[in-house]
């Protein structure tokens, strides 16, 4: 078992609604409203143990102390949260109306932002209690909220990087040849518990054609000698996640796959070598992009070249053409330039990185030259 990192505290979670609070008023908003995900978990600590019908709801406003609307059966548990301390809870009981209740902590014409995860059931029964409301989707209206990591948070993201980095280093001494995707990926989530992950959120296992396709996940196909084989992997490691891939050949590759591979590497490089304080997001997708292109194979990468990556795996800002915010030290996100010609085989390349004063660094640092398996 790995040494698990300090908590994270009261104090941290104080300042973290704080800021949103803050942040939420310089966007025009009269606050920002929460139900569980990520962001709840971000702010206030508070995980429940089932996302029910029941809503809970995190109100964070100006002129009030940060309040948590729970179901009263559900109190003990918001009370034992990490950042309870540092807001009130209240409760509502079945048989009331919770958007009754909410109602009171809102203002009737106020425009608020609502978490991305927010259940349309309750956004509808907001509404409905306070018709003349309105709502914006928080990572709409504020997309850096979570995207700058402090130290803490940057070392946790290093910690699920490492693991990965050993599941990937692990996977390549087992069998591919005559075994199905599904097998090499349940391999691939075994491992990331074995390095530490309370959850797999994904185990891409792309043999030989369905490589071509960037949301592949793992399937019946058997890989074959002379496959070439997407993996692409993460998951959550003490609360922080990993996702890294790398593109691997069963046996001897041909020379258009090695090409193929060796123009991923560099656009990934390139686009690496590219990170540093004030630079667009959509800058790291050009450099990326720069290198396929002038290699001929500009039509065949049919993604953006990045996702932020924090308390989920996939969360903006993105590294795509049109994203104009400007890289900060402690924000974190993946490279992941890739090639897919359709019906014959991908290959993608991807690390996390952050960006620090001095540049970029790499939270997945394996071998990124083709590794051969058998
Ligand atoms: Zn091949
Ligand atoms: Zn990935
Ligand atoms: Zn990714």
């Amino acid at each position: 078992m790995s040494d698990a990192p300090a908590a994270f505290t009261e104090h941290d979670h104080a300042e973290r609604m704080a800021r949103a609070t803050r942040d939420a008023v310089d966007a025009g908003l009269a606050g920002l409203l929460v139900t569980p995900g990520p962001d709840l978990t971000w702010l206030c600590g508070y995980r429940p143990t089932a996302i029910t019908e029941r809503l809970t709801l995190l109100v964070l406003t100006p002129e009030s102390e940060p309040r948590l609307l729970v179901p009263a059966l559900e109190h003990p548990d918001a009370a034992g949260a990490p950042g309870a301390g540092a807001l009130r809870l209240a409760d509502w009981r079945d048989g009331q109306d919770p958007y009754a209740v909410a109602a009171g902590m809102l203002r009737p014409h106020g425009r608020y932002g609502v978490s991305d995860s927010t259940w349309s059931l309750h956004l509808l029964g907001l509404q409905e209690a306070l018709p003349q409301t309105a709502y914006r989707a928080l990572t709409t209206v504020l997309p850096m909220l979570r995207a700058v990591k402090d130290e803490h948070e940057v070392a946790r993201l290093a910690g699920a990087g490492a693991a990965a980095d050993a599941t990937y280093e692990e996977i390549l001494s087992v069998r591919f040849a005559g075994r199905r995707e599904t097998e090499v990926a349940a391999d691939l989530a075994r491992l990331l518990r074995e390095h530490g992950h309370s959850q797999v959120d994904f185990t891409v296992v792309g043999s030989g054609p369905n490589g071509a396709n960037p949301h592949h996940e793992a399937g019946e196909r058997t890989i074959e000698r002379g496959d070439m084989v997407v993996l692409d992997f993460g998951g959550l490691r003490d609360g922080y996640g990993s996702d890294t891939t790398r593109t691997v050949h069963v046996g001897p590759a041909t020379d258009e796959e090695r090409r193929v591979h060796d123009v991923v590497r560099e656009a990934q490089q390139a686009a690496f070598e590219a990170v540093r304080p004030g630079v667009a997001c959509q800058e790291i997708d050009r450099v990326a992009r720069g290198v396929i292109d002038a290699a001929g194979y500009g039509e065949y990468f049919i993604h953006r070249t990045g996702h932020g990556i924090g308390v989920t795996t996939h969360e903006p800002p993105y590294m795509v053409e049109g994203e104009e915010l400007p890289l900060v030290p402690g924000m974190c996100f993946s490279i992941e330039p890739g090639i897919y010609l359709p019906g014959r085989f991908g290959v993608r390349i991807e690390d996390i990185v952050t960006c620090t004063e001095d540049g970029g660094r790499r939270l997945n640092d394996t071998v990124r030259e083709m590794a051969f398996v058998e």
